[in-house]
């Protein structure tokens, strides 16, 4: 076995009433700048009122930020950073999708950085402010990842921050926060975490344990899927548990080894065509395996049989399904996809390093 480490220093809670239950971890200093998203879901379905709640009980003072959009732009987070400047605080709690997760993140090292674009994704810097995470969806487990992604328009594309410092200090998890999430975000969620673990399983940084967390997610995320492509399913409290379980140990998996092909080409979709982020993966997963096998990658198959397909044909089948059709390109835009694909940083993970033909054959093949 090949020598292998594992790094992270997140405190997790998952519970029903996590925050209320566990408030005094969550007052990670005097004052709390709390960042949420502009949509206001995370007051419907009750995270801010409680983190408000668990700050207060502990005379934790606080002021809200709550214009994070979904894929948040880094020019935002400035805004973000501004704000906790001038208010003082001492950490910040994030609450509500990935967005705000990733933007809190953000806002945790400019507010106490001055530092360029260029040194802020590169990780140039030496501290940041410790981060709380309260996640409202079941996909990016950024609650337990040293990423925040962010929309970054100098180069047409999405790119992530890493660095372990940003890894939050505490994650709170109770999944009633998702009841209130719309059938079609579920499954471009539940796609996400399949895709965090797929892309996992299929890079060169594997290691036993982010095997073992990452054939766990395809396995219960894998029964989802094929429960979201009958006609009619619904999903109870034990359904969101594990869900929101799965994409919390495919955040942990990807933490160590990155994502690859189907998040590198989605990004372009997701920037150029505003498809969600998990359906945008769905686009690309397909074609991705497709390629594996033309290269009889037989660790493919184990990620497949894991999620509960036995054939590939199968698979992409349901995965099409779900994703539903995606949105033609001219040969201008696919030119530019590629283009921007082929200078990701994630390319590099893959189990198979992908040439310029491979991914003009990958976009080509997208349904
Ligand atoms: P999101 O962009 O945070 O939210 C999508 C939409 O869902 C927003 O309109 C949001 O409303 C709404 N929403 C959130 N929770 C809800 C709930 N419980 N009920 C109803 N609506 C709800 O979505 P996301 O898919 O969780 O995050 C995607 C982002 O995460 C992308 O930028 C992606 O690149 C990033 N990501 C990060 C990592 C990482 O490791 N850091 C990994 C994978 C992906 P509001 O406007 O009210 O918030
Ligand atoms: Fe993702």
């Amino acid at each position: 076995m090949n020598p292998w480490q594992w790094y992270c220093p997140t405190r997790i809670f998952f519970a029903r009433g996590a925050v209320r239950d566990n408030s005094r971890e969550m007052a990670l200093g005097q004052k709390a700048l709390i960042v949420t998203g502009q949509g206001g879901s995370a007051k419907r379905n009750g995270a801010l009122g409680d983190v408000c709640s668990a700050l207060a009980e502990h005379g934790v003072a606080f002021c809200i930020y709550d214009r994070v959009e979904s894929n948040p732009a880094v020019s935002d987070m400035r805004e973000g950073a501004g704000l906790a400047r001038k208010e003082q605080v001492d950490f910040i709690v994030g609450v509500g999708g990935g967005s705000p997760l990733d933007a809190a993140k953000a806002i945790a090292v400019l507010a106490v950085n001055d530092i360029n674009d260029e040194d802020l994704f590169a990780g140039r810097f030496a501290k940041a402010l410790p981060v709380a995470a309260v996640p409202t969806t079941a996909r990016t487990g950024s609650e337990a990842t040293p990423y925040s992604i962010l929309t970054y328009p100098d180069i047409n594309s999405k790119k992530s921050i890493y660095s372990p410092l940003i890894f939050p200090a505490a994650a709170f998890l109770d999944s009633a926060y998702t009841r209130s999430l719309p059938d079609q975000t579920t499954i471009d969620t539940a796609l996400d975490a399949f895709a965090h673990a797929f892309e996992s399983y299929l890079t060169i940084r594997t290691n036993p344990l982010s095997d073992a967390l990452a054939r766990k997610v395809l396995f219960i995320t894998g029964r989802y899927l094929h429960k979201m492509g009958q006609e009619c399913w619904s999903l109870d409290e034990n359904d969101r548990d594990q869900l929101l379980y799965a994409s919390l140990l495919a955040g942990m998996a990807i933490s160590q080894t990155g994502t690859s092909i189907p998040h590198a080409l989605g990004y372009s979709y997701t920037y150029f065509k505003g498809v969600p982020h998990g359906r945008a993966n769905g686009y690309v997963l397909p074609p991705f395996a497709r390629f594996l096998a033309r290269h009889k990658q037989p660790r493919l198959w184990q990620a497949l049989e894991s999620g509960g397909f036995d054939s590939l044909d199968k698979f992409a089948l349901l995965i099409e399904a779900l994703s539903g059709p995606a949105p033609v390109l001219d040969k201008y835009e696919q030119d530019k996809f590629i283009d921007i694909c082929s200078r990701a940083k994630n390319l590099n993970n893959t189990i198979v390093r992908p040439t310029l033909t491979d991914l003009r054959q990958i976009l080509l093949e997208i349904r």
